[in-house]
């Protein structure tokens, strides 16, 4: 699932290719399948013939990350909501509808594999299709007044943003440690805790700071959460550097893949030889609250009971 690093590559990507472009229609195959008026999302047939009227005719002004989602805002005070969940990517590029799908007329990136699985596509006045790839159809994407944006329930309840310059290290101790009883694994995916991070980066935020998943929050000394913090804000920042992560459907808004996977220390690299220095351990991956984790048994350790 796309978290912080690749949220935000997708982000700047978009604002070089899609602002100030106007949506000239959009369509969508979505709601094809799945239960009408079951969520007020585009999957809704209902709700996508709104939500359409609203954005035809709209210029894109600005976009803007919060959490893991994907904030369009429009020159009509509407703003659209993208969650990419599990398998969704938004890309611009060139498109056409040939033999009831999408594809991408121009050779290169955009014809990735995993960019193929085209469900939403925005036609652009500059001839270009903003498009949303999403294999295993998870996505959801809502339409707010952009005054009324504090409404929408998921990003009314989300915690604070670990590379906000306002969010600093005491403020995060004070957050996780009231956490009572719950692994620290659990605490930092915990969207209304800290927003942003998912099961990549908590592993190898836990693996840099030799931290046991399965540790109870309140129970990690405040300078270890400190640390905590600090790791969390470098390993996100690197990964950005470095594109985002794409050892699995990520790829940015131009169709090609982030270079973070290279790096990974913990996750995806059970039973192999952990590479802190002078430790001996072996990677396990366990699972925790329907989570996976993985980690190093030897040099992760695990404050509480
Ligand atoms: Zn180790």
């Amino acid at each position: 699932m796309p978290e912080l690093p690749e949220v935000h590559t997708t982000v700047e990507g978009l604002k070089k290719l899609v602002i100030n472009k106007m949506i000239r229609d959009v369509w969508s195959d979505f709601h094809v399948g799945t239960a009408v008026g079951a969520r007020q999302t585009i999957k809704n047939r209902k709700y996508f013939d709104k939500f359409r009227k609203i954005v035809m005719g709209a210029k894109i002004k600005s976009l803007e990350r919060r959490g893991k989602n994907i904030l369009i805002h429009l020159s009509n005070k509407h703003t659209i909501v993208v969650h990419m969940k599990m398998t969704g990517h938004l890309m611009v590029g060139k498109y056409k509808f040939k033999n009831k799908k999408w594809v991408a007329i121009e050779k290169g990136p955009l014809q990735d594999s995993f960019n193929k699985f085209i469900h939403l596509v925005f036609s652009l006045s500059n001839k270009r299709h903003l498009v949303l790839s999403d294999m295993r159809k998870f996505a959801s994407i809502t339409i707010f007044k952009t005054e009324e944006l504090h409404k929408h329930e998921t990003l009314a309840e989300l915690g604070p943003d670990p590379l906000d310059p306002n969010f600093s290290a005491e403020k995060f101790f004070e957050i996780i440690h009231s956490k009572k009883n719950t692994p620290i694994k659990s605490s930092l995916l915990d969207q209304s805790a800290v927003s942003g991070i998912g099961n990549i980066y908590s592993d190898e935020i836990l693996w840099e700071t030799g931290v046991h998943p399965f540790s109870k929050a309140d129970k990690i000394p405040e300078k270890k959460l400190i640390e905590i913090f600090g790791v969390a804000q470098k390993i996100l920042r690197f990964s950005i550097k470095h594109g985002g992560d794409s050892k699995s459907d990520y790829r940015n808004a131009f169709g090609e893949k982030g270079r973070f996977q290279n790096f990974h220390k913990a996750y995806g690299k059970k039973d192999q030889k952990c590479q802190k220095k002078n430790c001996l351990g072996i990677i396990q991956r366990t699972m925790i609250r329907g989570r996976s984790a993985h980690f190093c048994p030897k040099h992760q350790i695990k404050h509480g009971g």
